[in-house]
């Protein structure tokens, strides 16, 4: 080598294996002329290079600008390294080095074009081949048992590569070079068919499926995250039983489409939703439906104004349409809009977690699915499908799980790792390494013992994944949730300090963390319940944040929640908690005789007995639906407040009425409203009229309580509602005040461990 040679050893951190960086470098090192060598190790990748000054530099400079497509570069950092005796311009791959992990696992990844073209190809090895992956896609996070990312640490580890496969792994130029799950029909995974009762089918797996499908069965299917059920979607007696068989009498099924114009036929979309369906993270999105939708899909989301549309991300799933479509050679069919319309719902019986194992499958799916499409790689991390939309704002999440899970939320601050457990319904948990945070996929709502196991599993993989000693563990201040039990346990037996984080001030935290606010801030959460500092249940609040602290500015007007925790299920019970208010408590048992309770609730209310207040802003809409005579009893959580929504999008703008609500004191007080609800006849007019005077009367409050401020976080599981969040944007922005709102993780429950962990670390940071 001449005499103006350096070496240089560099460490890249971030998401940097699995993702084709070794082979980028390498290439980039040929090209350069460069010698040394290139490796994984558990805290990401490790280059030395030798070779003439200006080059190594370029190198250098390159790693994080032209990176591969998957790859997330964080950190590059260099050392001098002693001339190793490298010779000429060699450069190689060495093998992974294992230690504590400081890196992690990419996401999952829909199959890619390429990829495709091989599976719709007649002529090529992997002519309609299930598993084609390559290093620009397929599944990480979901077959991956640990750090490094290499074949041994997979579930593709049984299967042996053949010679074929072998020699794309080892062709630098190949896109398959160093893909760790590469395969073919000959080497890797199998398809198979099975009846309701496990015996196998001798037809072709992916043939005789659809012609089940098509005669109106319920197959079960293994995904990436997990098993889907999956039925026609047009067929309304498959949704029907589909339904019957889950248990899962009315809360709404995503439809899997082909393509962008497959679901121009259901749904209106706008400018971002074709690119928001083709996100190679491939999260369902729920997009507006046509007039003609629930005509079409009878039963998939009735009553609602979105369909949730989810295309294609597995070469299987592909496969369904292309036999639908008759086995088409070449691309040109999947540009074409496709009449197969399949209901994905995930195969979660009971809310138990999703189904992953094949004799799980078969146990826990019986007398559900009536034929299993299956396979043998096997599902190491389970990971429900996303589901997010795209609002006036941007990308909102809905739920946060595959093509998402397990990448990091960046963190204003650094601090040592902390555990956070979430709260109750939509679980989540967080673990925190330096200044990122990691947040599991939905877990589900902790109320039976297998959705608790799972999050206790979650705990234990994500710790351990990330190698990390949690200093400190946060969680609800419910002291009856099992998060808050196992928080406990995780602090004794590490003999760390317990953190309780209220409910909405965790809430906004999560907000604040991902947008990197530090200082005082103001929050509304418009929420269920969570419980409050003064232990009541809150849920309609406006909070000051700073930090580790909060201070609660104002909140609703309690309403009585006559029953308890019952009264949050059934929002005839909120509606009879208003009139009782209003002083027409009489009416109570006659305008709800169809529920036997009622004269019971009315003798309740009246005597002030089991009737704990509430400032929920959920609680309200509930007590809007109860009046308007939407639904008495929820058939799911939010359910009331979802067909609330459909109805006001349905009906139109509409004005907010004129003394529709008061401000006493520090609180808003929506009575007015529920008086004219209370005797509105016209359910879609009165949903219409709730939304608008709910808008009109917060913009007041803010106006009143905290006049000339500009910004406000909007947390809370009620900025789902599009009517109330697009209406509240306008009124605010109308009194210069943005509001900020949840983009990397859903508003509700779901980004509670989030908020948890980022107030924990303020914390640590203090103390
Ligand atoms: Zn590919
Ligand atoms: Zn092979």
């Amino acid at each position: 080598m001449s005499g103006n040679t350096v070496c240089q050893n560099i460490r890249v951190s971030g998401v940097v294996q699995g993702v084709g960086f070794r082979p980028f470098v390498w290439r980039l090192a040929k090209e350069l002329g460069l010698a040394g060598w290139v490796r994984n190790d558990s805290r990401g990748v490790e280059i030395e290079v030798c070779g003439a000054a200006a080059q190594v530099q370029s190198l250098i400079d390159r790693l994080g600008n032209d990176a591969p497509p998957l790859a997330k570069v964080n950190t590059v950092v260099t050392r001098d390294a002693a001339p190793a005796g490298h010779t000429g311009h060699d450069f190689v791959i060495v093998d992974s080095r294992s230690g504590r992990a400081a890196t992690m696992i990419a996401h999952d990844t829909a199959v890619c074009r390429d990829c495709l073209a091989e599976v719709f190809e007649p002529s090529s090895r992997r002519w309609r081949y299930a598993f084609a992956n390559c290093t620009n896609c397929g599944p990480r996070y979901t077959i991956s048992r640990g750090l490094p990312y290499d074949r041994v640490r997979t579930s593709l580890k049984p299967f042996v590569m053949c010679p074929k496969c072998q020699h794309e792994y080892r062709q630098p130029e190949n896109r398959r070079f160093h893909a760790e799950a590469n395969c073919c029909p000959k080497c890797g995974p199998q398809l198979f068919l099975l009846d309701g009762e496990g015996h196998p089918l001798p037809d072709d797996p992916i043939a005789g499926a659809l012609a089940l499908l098509q005669q109106g069965k319920i197959v079960a299917i293994k995904g990436l995250g997990g098993f889907h059920l999956v039925c026609d979607a047009r067929n309304a007696v498959a949704v029907a039983l589909l339904r019957e068989r889950k248990q899962r009498d009315e809360k709404p099924f995503v439809v899997m489409l082909a393509n962008a114009p497959s679901a121009a036929t259901f749904v209106q979309m706008g400018i971002g939703e074709p690119g928001l369906l083709t996100l190679a993270t491939r999260p369902a999105i729920l997009i507006r439906k046509r007039a003609n939708c629930d005509a079409a899909l009878p039963g998939v989301a009735p009553g609602l104004a979105w369909l949730g549309v989810m295309l294609p991300y597995t070469p299987l799933q592909f496969l369904l349409f292309h036999e639908a479509a008759k086995r088409p050679p070449g691309m040109g069919w999947i540009e074409r809009a496709q009449d197969l319309a399949l209901v994905m719902t995930s195969a979660n019986p009971g809310g138990e977690p999703l189904v992953i194992g094949n004799s799980e499958a078969l146990l826990r799916l019986y007398g559900i699915a009536d034929a299993f499409l299956m396979h043998d790689r096997e599902i190491v991390n389970r990971c429900d499908d996303s589901v997010a939309r795209i609002t006036s704002g941007g990308l909102q999440f809905i739920r946060r799980a595959r093509g998402y899970t397990p990448r990091a939320i960046k963190l204003p601050l650094a601090g040592p790792s902390v555990l956070a457990v979430g709260g109750w319904f939509k679980n989540t948990i967080c673990v925190t390494r330096g200044d990122e945070a990691f947040v599991s996929p939905h877990i589900g709502d902790l109320d039976n013992a297998a959705v608790c196991e799972f999050l206790e599993e979650n705990v234990v993989q994500m710790v351990k994944m990330l190698g990390v000693d949690p200093a400190i563990v946060a969680h609800d201040l419910h002291p009856d949730f099992h998060s808050t039990h196992f928080a406990a346990e995780c602090a004794q037996r590490w003999n760390v300090p317990l953190l309780g984080v209220q409910h909405h001030h965790a809430h906004a935290a999560a907000i604040l963390a991902e947008h990197a606010i530090q200082g005082r801030t103001l929050a509304l959460a418009l929420d269920g319940v969570g419980i409050g500092s003064d232990g009541a249940a809150w849920g309609g609040e406006l909070l000051r944040v700073d930090g580790e602290r909060f201070q609660r500015l104002g909140s609703l007007m309690p309403l009585a929640l006559p029953g308890g925790d019952r009264a949050a299920a059934e929002p005839w019970r909120m509606a009879a908690s208003a009139l009782h208010r209003l002083g027409r408590g009489s009416e109570i048992a006659e305008r709800f005789a169809a529920q036997h309770a009622a004269p019971a609730v009315a003798q309740m209310l009246s005597g002030g007995v089991n009737c704990p207040p509430t400032s929920s802003m959920g609680r309200l809409f509930d007590a809007a639906a109860g009046l308007l005579g939407i639904t008495q009893v929820m058939a799911y959580e939010g359910q009331a407040a979802m067909l609330l929504e459909g109805l006001a999008q349905r009906y139109g703008d509409v004005l907010p009425l004129d003394m529709g609500w008061e401000i006493a004191g520090d609180r808003l007080d929506l009575l007015p409203l529920l008086a004219v609800l209370a005797d509105e006849k016209n359910a879609e007019r009165g949903a219409a009229v709730f939304h608008a005077t709910l808008i009109a009367a917060l913009g007041d409050w803010l106006r009143v309580l905290v006049p000339g401020e500009q910004v406000v976080v909007g947390s809370g599981g009620c900025f789902l509602n599009q009517v109330l969040v697009r209406g509240l944007r306008a009124r605010l922005s109308a009194q210069g005040m943005r509001i900020i709102e949840a983009r990397q993780l859903p508003p509700n429950d779901g980004g509670l461990s989030l908020g948890q962990a980022w107030v924990a670390l303020q914390h640590l940071a203090r103390h």
